[in-house]
């Protein structure tokens, strides 16, 4: 199914240009300098979860990309989109015994609803597969055999929890407990949403399985690992180079991961376990991390052979660009470890990852209580899904940064910007000349078509990186300077008089070539306009290029209704609907749907209600009262740092004290004693970052010389709480 719109049969005939329109065209010699004449372009949006139907969040990545394949196709590059359902793992073999039917009828149903949901949004793949299929068991066995060839897979015994009341080992995310950092209770086993701490399920304090409510018991198994390590020399040079990546990410990988010895990934799971055994290892299953990313080559061999492709030219081959879209939890399994699959098993390194921050809805996490949490059925339900586009489009930009829909801007954008400036300029012309056509002669306009056809390269240049939300600004404002002229000119005035009617007639040619204009630039955002154009104005719409060139001497079809403005009460019923939907039961890992192997919600985490603000009582600040007020520069003498404790141990005698050794960066070491022993065990200290008074007159105590003070809350003995910067941080940095 290539649903390529060149391909796509012309229902009229091309219209002829015109001739004696002088028309400048060294921009499009530009744009073509810039962009190759025919890329041959493989895109992938990651796997949703077929644990879940696919909500507001996800859609940001999926109508990232699908524009972005618009976008080239409309450029005349050769593109294929593949997606597909993840369907391994624990969470899928829990629920279909929950249901009491297969893994198979469960996965199959679930394919269908996402497949549904997808369409609904003009999202269009040319497959759409499944991680369940016999292609991708058949690409697993192929990149297994290349990491084994590559020395890359190594045997060790690993401690899991273990549900003897269900009978299957524990994912991170079926365990709860106690957060070992921050005590903080319900926290998954992988880690914690209050302190952001990340940590193995065994380290839960009190932990339960989510499944039967039964308390874990230690078990040990031998799992496979591909030990990453051997390949740093080319994951540094594959992330710190050739633009692959965005540079913040880039950044972020050589900081958290390529600065220290890199851990090797565990790969396997012992039965039961929904995927796909292991052929040279009976009784252990690839883990669901491990086939999700494969079936975006598995899928695209299902493509190729449906359509008689070759597959080494798009997989195996420099013909072929690979670009992968997904949203930032899943970076480093896309930028660390599939890289290396890739390599070690012959195949095409990606030319791209884009990776896209997270959705929050009126500046908060999604919520299901607040009605937040919008799935994409319901939402189709209430309100056109070319609003949702355009409105991601205009929020879209190449960095990590979350984006926000706040739902108040969403009906004011849309209706200010959608119907007010571009299906405004049709409604208020095509009328006019439904009975004459657009004129013979492209009348003279005062120069607007041709700055705006101008304009191409550079809304195109946008596109191309992702930056939709320049794109956006760029139509907008060619947009802006349409509706001045069609006010000036005001044609409905006009045609109250009969002697100007080819006055009328020319008015609308130059507005309706504007709005024609503009839906080239708009039509990977929005398909449907560009269909509607197609036939009220017989032209295309299927090449970029088409922006170049006025319409001229064709007729114009009866004006259908575009698009109608967003009424608050459409979004309110949709919110109202999916509060509704959301049982205080719905939350936790069977019910969020998940992009890529079932790990944290891609769309963005789901907040719950229990945790709010008001839950936090007023003891701590009454228990010690707020200092009294000091100026900037008293406070700016207090130099914090970002440290690393790279040692810490007991101090013998000593009843509260550890000895802490901080790094602040290259050779620079602090010898701290801090109060925390009750608190915290040296093995959980090592390798962490914490904040640092690095200014401090040194101390003398019994033990030794104290050179500065890690900073903490709490009350004291096991009630002390480290502090510590975000993810990004580096020793030496100081805390302003
Ligand atoms: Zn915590």
């Amino acid at each position: 199914m290539l649903t390529d719109a060149i391909a796509e049969p012309l229902t009229a005939p091309r219209p002829t240009t015109a001739d004696h329109f002088a028309f400048p065209t060294d921009y499009r010699l530009l744009i073509t300098a810039y962009y190759p004449p025919m890329r041959q372009i493989l895109v992938t949006s990651a796997l949703p979860y077929a644990n879940g139907h696919i909500h507001l969040g996800h859609l940001v990545e999926y109508i990232q990309t699908d524009i972005w394949v618009r976008f080239q196709r409309l450029m005349g590059n050769r593109v294929a989109y593949m997606c597909a359902d993840d369907t391994h793992g624990t969470a899928i073999m829990i629920r279909a015994r929950q249901e009491g039917r297969s893994e198979e009828a469960v996965i199959a149903d679930m394919q269908a609803a996402h497949t549904r949901d997808f369409a609904g949004f003009a999202v269009e793949f040319d497959h759409y597969g499944s991680t369940h299929s016999a292609a991708n068991r058949e690409l697993c066995g192929l990149f297994w055999k290349g990491l084994r060839a590559a020395g890359l897979v190594t045997k060790r015994e690993v401690t899991q929890l273990y549900d003897p009341k269900a009978g299957t080992f524990l994912a991170d995310r079926f365990v709860k407990g106690t957060c070992p950092k921050c005590r903080s209770p319900e926290q998954y086993g992988d880690s914690c949403d209050k302190c952001g701490s990340t940590y193995a399920p065994t380290d839960l304090i009190d932990p339960v399985s989510t499944l039967s409510g039964a308390t874990p018991e230690l078990k040990v198994a031998d799992h496979l690992f591909i030990t990453t390590e051997q390949m740093r020399p080319f994951l540094n040079e594959w992330t710190q180079t050739g633009d692959h990546l965005h540079p913040d990410v880039s950044k972020w990988l050589a900081a958290a991961f390529l600065s220290e010895p890199l851990r090797d990934w565990d790969v396997s799971r012992p039965a039961p376990y929904f995927g796909f055994e292991i052929p040279d290892a009976p009784g252990h299953y690839w883990y669901v991390w491990f086939d999700a990313p494969i079936e975006y080559v598995a899928a695209t061999a299902e493509w190729c052979a449906a359509h008689g492709e070759s597959f080494d030219k798009w997989w195996r081959s420099d013909a072929t660009e690979v670009h992968h879209f997904l949203g930032k939890d899943i970076t480093y399994f896309h930028t660390l470890f599939w890289p290396v699959m890739l390599k070690a098993a012959g195949f095409s390194l990606p030319r791209m990852v884009h990776i896209h921050g997270f959705l929050t809805v009126n500046g908060e996490k999604m919520s299901k209580t607040k009605g937040t949490f919008v799935r994409a059925a319901t939402y189709l339900k209430h309100l056109n899904p070319a609003y949702l586009r355009y409105y991601y489009a205009s929020k879209l930009t190449p960095k990590l940064d979350d984006i926000d829909m706040n739902l108040d801007e969403f009906v004011n954008k849309v209706n200010s910007d959608l119907v007010g400036k571009v299906v405004n300029l049709a409604s208020r012309s095509a009328r006019f000349v439904e009975a004459t056509g657009l004129a013979a002669k492209y009348p003279d306009d005062g120069g607007l078509f041709a700055s705006a056809a101008a304009a191409a390269g550079e809304i195109a240049a946008a596109y191309d990186a992702c930056d939709y939300n320049r794109a956006m600004r760029g139509v907008m404002a060619l947009a802006d300077q349409a509706n001045k002229y069609v006010e000036e000119r005001a044609p409905w005035n006009l045609r109250k008089d009969p002697a100007r009617s080819a006055e009328v007639q020319d008015v609308c040619t130059v507005a309706l070539n504007l709005f024609r204009q503009l839906v080239v630039y708009l039509a990977p955002v929005l398909p449907s306009l560009a269909r509607q154009t197609r036939e009220l104005l017989n032209c295309p719409i299927a090449r970029w290029d088409e922006s170049q060139t006025p319409l001229i001497g064709t007729k114009v079809n009866r004006f259908e209704h575009l698009m109608k403005r967003v009424e608050e009460a459409q979004v309110k019923a949709m919110i109202d609907e999916s509060r509704e939907e959301a049982p205080p039961s719905a939350a936790g890992p069977t019910t969020s749907a998940t992009t890529g192997a079932g790990t944290a919600p891609a769309g963005g985490p789901v907040s719950d209600a229990s945790v709010s603000a008001a839950a936090d009582g007023p003891e701590p600040l009454a228990a010690e009262p707020l200092a009294p007020t000091i100026t900037f520069d008293e406070f700016a003498k207090v130099d914090l740092r970002v440290a690393r404790v790279v040692a810490a141990e007991q101090v013998p005698k000593a009843k509260k004290l550890l000895r802490l050794t901080l790094s602040l960066g290259g050779d620079e070491r602090r010898n701290v004693f801090a109060g925390i022993k009750e608190a915290y065990t040296p093995e959980q200290l090592v390798g962490r970052l914490v904040i640092c008074a690095a200014n401090l007159a040194p101390r003398t105590m019994t033990f030794g010389v104290s050179e500065g003070m890690v900073v903490a809350s709490g009350p004291g003995g096991a009630e002390v709480f480290l502090l510590s910067p975000d993810n990004g941080a580096k020793p030496g940095q100081r805390v302003h």
